[in-house]
């Protein structure tokens, strides 16, 4: 049974609100939103065990965007947010006002901190939601004698920070105001017995929705992300078999199509690394054959593509090579799947592309894992890099030039690998024809992520010969001159280079739209100057946006929400490769009729030119 409300488009929801959801860039729903916004749709009261990074903002903004459609004229707000911080109410509030964008839904916020003479102008306006923190609320609903009899949803968001932070009376006030036929959507990180009586005494036959304790991937499995240029992947691979993974365990690595395996394959054989492979037009006497060796672990090291891995009983193993990204965060899920089983340990190696790179920040959102960038100064640091949580990191340019080395010196021996990899190359960019385009959002985030970000080699790759012999210093000047170019900015163009060149126009453009965006930036610089200025934080009192133990209840969450999904997701990956190969014979078939159309026309010109010779 295919899992309804898989998609934003299934979830039936208005076009205003698909426009909405997709301008902000989200392409697909999260666990959360998968689970919550159906039953929010259908008028339920919800108790969702949720935190911030899962998605569970859009998991309540978008069915109530979708329950109000537009403003109304008769006065008082249709819903309430309530939320326990400043910082987390603003954060709503934009995420609001873009889901609306294409509606006319007024939405607006009552914080403390704020004016309550503009709290008052803002209440006359009449929003159609009010995100409050909840002191500031009752204080101007006592002062202006508001009802809320016109509220017909309230979100109690992060409850549990809520009631940490001793707003419990003020929120039994609030709910005692609202009319009992009103809908109540409850989202907390933990269910303490104070919320679970809360919600007793307010809720009426809530639907708990909870992300279920099995995890999507082993706890046992470590993640390694090695950023690396796609010409470099393979010299990578050669390193990490030859190099990183112990001779005694077993490797699968996935590759992007037949081609590449048949290549690599051969690659491997002339640098004596044992490998068996299997893709999906094998016999089905060699595909025996292939896993029986595997299986007998008489070789290391299976290639396989992602269509001939499934329905193979491949057995648990150490290690996976994800020689690409996965584009589908359920198929990276389903390709780890027989790693760090059974208390065993296992590592996942993806080998990731700038192209790619959307797909883990899409990946880390789906597992409520998120990943940090290698620590660039650790050659300079005595002590190890502290490994904890997943890294992403780049592969030392020594590694990959040594590999390529070798590579190069196997084409120049055995000319037929020449071909192989012409080959592999054009069948690869009918692989990204087939491939999913990544979400607005995780895209946005990767170039923020590039540009902000100084990223260092992946820990895997600084062992202690490197630290410990005069390398070190080459090693560390490497890396500080390729982030000096990487940020490396001209202050010219090519149309000023040269003081005493005749003026041309080009050069005059230039001058001028310099002397715009000069004075845009400067406005902005001056205003994030001011921005800096207003941060008042107090270290003592100030209480973080994110729980301390923020981290470990994401883990805990994770693991809960698992089972389901990976039931849903291994049949939404049966209809995914079902829709590629549809998605690729459209392609073909396109591609056959344009060269018979091409043959048509240059016969017809042909038959032409023959009628005017005669
Ligand atoms: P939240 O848990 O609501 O704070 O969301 C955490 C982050 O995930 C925010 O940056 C959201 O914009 C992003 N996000 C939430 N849902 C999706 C989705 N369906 N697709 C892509 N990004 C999302």
């Amino acid at each position: 049974m295919k899992s309804s409300g898989g998609s934003f488009p299934s979830m039936k929801l208005s076009k205003p609100v698909l426009k909405g959801i997709y301008k902000k860039g989200y392409k697909n729903p999260t666990p959360i939103q998968r689970k919550t916004i159906p039953i929010v749709l259908n008028g339920q009261d919800v108790v969702a065990m949720a935190r911030t990074g899962s998605g569970k903002t859009a998991a309540f903004l978008i069915p109530i965007i979708e329950k109000l459609q537009s403003h109304k004229i008769e006065k008082g707000a249709r819903v309430l947010i309530l939320s326990p911080t400043r910082e987390l109410a603003l954060q709503t509030y934009k995420f609001a006002r873009e889901f609306a964008r294409f509606t006319d839904l007024k939405c607006e916020t009552i914080l403390g901190g704020d004016s309550m003479e503009r709290q008052f102008s803002k209440i006359h306006e009449n929003p159609d939601i009010i995100i409050a923190t909840p002191g500031r609320l009752l204080h101007v609903a006592i002062e202006m004698d508001l009802k809320f009899s016109s509220v017909q949803m309230i979100v109690f968001d992060e409850a549990d920070r809520l009631f940490e932070m001793g707003f419990k009376e003020q929120l039994t006030e609030i709910l005692s105001r609202l009319s009992s036929k009103r809908q109540t959507l409850l989202f907390s990180a933990t269910l303490p017995q104070t919320i679970v009586d809360f919600t007793r005494a307010g809720l009426i036959d809530p639907v708990l929705v909870r992300l279920d304790t099995e995890t999507k991937i082993s706890e046992n499995l470590r993640l390694i992300h090695l950023g690396c240029r796609n010409e470099d992947k393979l010299a990578t691979l050669l390193h990490l078999l030859k190099n990183v993974i112990k001779s005694n365990e077993q490797i699968i690595v996935f590759l992007p199509t037949r081609h590449h395996i048949e290549y690599i394959k051969e690659i491997l054989d002339q640098c004596f690394i044992p490998s068996t492979y299997l893709y999906s037009s094998l016999d089905s006497e060699a595909r025996k054959i292939n896993i029986r060796t595997f299986h007998l672990k008489k070789v290391p090291v299976l290639l396989v593509t992602d269509l001939a891995a499934r329905g193979v009983d491949i057995p648990l193993l150490d290690n996976v090579i994800n020689f690409n990204f996965p584009s589908r965060s359920k198929l990276f899920v389903h390709r780890v799947g027989r790693t760090a089983r059974a208390g065993r340990s296992g590592t996942a190696y993806s080998l990731i592309s700038n192209d790619e790179l959307p797909y883990l920040f899409t990946l880390s959102l789906f597992l409520n894992q998120p990943f940090k960038a290698a620590n660039p100064s650790i050659l300079n640091n005595e002590d190890d890099d502290d490994d904890d949580g997943c890294k992403y990191g780049t592969v030392p340019q020594t590694i990959i030039d040594e590999e390529n080395e070798i590579i190069q010196k196997l084409h120049g021996q055995f000319s037929e690998l020449d071909s192989m990899e012409k080959v592999c190359q054009s069948a690869y960019k009918q692989y990204l024809k087939t491939r999913e385009i990544a979400d607005g959002e995780s895209v946005r985030k990767m170039k923020s992520f590039l540009e902000n970000e100084k990223i260092g080699y992946h820990p895997i790759f600084i062992d202690r010969t490197i630290k410990q012999n005069d390398q070190r210093k080459m090693e560390n000047e490497r890396v500080e001159m390729l982030s000096s170019i990487k940020s490396y900015k001209p202050n010219m163009t090519v149309f000023e280079i040269g003081k005493n060149n005749k003026a041309n126009t080009a050069r005059e453009v230039m001058k001028m739209k310099r002397q715009v965006t000069e004075k845009i930036l400067g406005k902005k610089s001056n205003h994030s100057s001011e921005q800096t200025e207003t941060n008042f934080k107090d270290k003592e009192f100030y209480l973080n946006y994110q729980s301390n133990d923020f981290h470990f209840e994401k883990g805990l969450q994770l693991t809960k929400s698992f089972d389901t999904q990976l039931k849903e997701s291994i049949l939404d990956f049966d209809d995914e490769i079902f829709k590629q190969r549809k998605r690729l014979e459209r392609i073909q078939t396109h591609q056959k009729k344009r060269q018979r159309q091409r043959v048509v026309g240059h016969n017809k010109g042909k038959a032409m030119k023959r009628k005017g010779k005669r």
